[in-house]
């Protein structure tokens, strides 16, 4: 009795049962114990995901919310155009880390490309792990990152000190946004569990402007102050006239700045 040809045997990380994946089958359910891994080059993992919570309506209002709020430019709710709106299940790597008192932290990384990195940032209340389900293998994403990169990249972590006590492979559920401003093509995605809205780049609120009205109050306030300077060597009555043009420019001055001030926040 001979094997024909040597396999690469998997076993499951929960159980320690022999898994029998089919030929490229990558997301399996253990027979034995009803755990679901996920199957990388290099080991088995266990595989969980994240139920969405919010539909696409919501999650079109909670971009809608994010565009009109403070840190993108003014009204880009109205001014966007909204290209695309998709939704898939995103791979992460989910790394259990214990450090030397026994404190464990979670540790995520994303486990396939994407251009949205703040996605690595999520997260991810224990509580919210369910098993993978085969239904939702049409929507998700199959990892491409492998194990062994991911833990290097972990191992390079301000977290390198502590041990790896777990890894697994998290989908959690995001919607896409493509969307257009002037011209310029932006992407942003929802994290449909928590309705927070990810982004690296998008139309930010400028800051030249208000740095030209600061330099601008600056430079004007500076200028009426020489005036009792200047007053004063014409004698005591010059300091005081100086001091009555300054006073006397400057509160329109200052109201005039304070317009321009308001103006540029209405405007920017
Ligand atoms: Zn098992």
């Amino acid at each position: 009795m001979s094997e024909a040809k040597p396999t690469t045997r998997f076993q499951c990380t929960q159980c320690g049962g022999d898994l029998k994946p089919d030929q490229g089958q990558l997301f399996l359910t253990c027979p034995f114990c009803g755990s679901t891994v996920y199957l990388d080059k290099s080991k088995v993992v266990f595989h969980w995901y994240v139920a969405p919570t919010l539909d696409e309506a919501k999650a079109r209002g909670a971009l809608a919310r994010w565009m009109s709020g403070n840190d993108t430019v003014k009204d880009l709710d109205k001014k966007a155009t909204l290209d695309k709106v998709t939704f898939r299940y995103f791979p992460l790597w989910h790394f259990k880390q214990k450090d030397a008192g026994g404190k464990e932290r979670i540790v995520l990384y994303p486990a396939a490309a994407t251009s949205i990195t703040e996605v690595a940032q999520m997260q991810l209340p224990p509580g919210d792990l369910r098993k993978y389900e085969d239904r939702l293998d049409n929507d998700a994403e199959p990892p491409t990152v492998p194990l062994e990169a991911a833990l290097e990249w972990a191992e390079h972590s301000p977290a390198h000190k502590e041990t790896i006590v777990e890894s697994a492979v998290v989908h959690v559920p995001l919607y896409r946004f493509k969307y257009s401003y002037e011209g310029q093509g932006y992407a942003a995605m929802v994290d449909a569990a928590s309705g927070k809205v990810m982004a690296n780049i998008y139309p930010e609120k400028a800051e030249t402007p208000y740095q030209f009205v600061g330099g601008l109050a600056a430079i004007v306030f500076l200028g009426l102050a020489t005036f009792p300077i200047l007053g004063g060597f014409f004698g005591d009555g010059g300091t005081g006239i100086g001091f009555g043009i300054c006073t006397g420019l400057g509160i329109p001055a200052a109201l005039a700045i304070m317009a321009l001030a308001a103006y540029v926040s209405q405007k920017v």
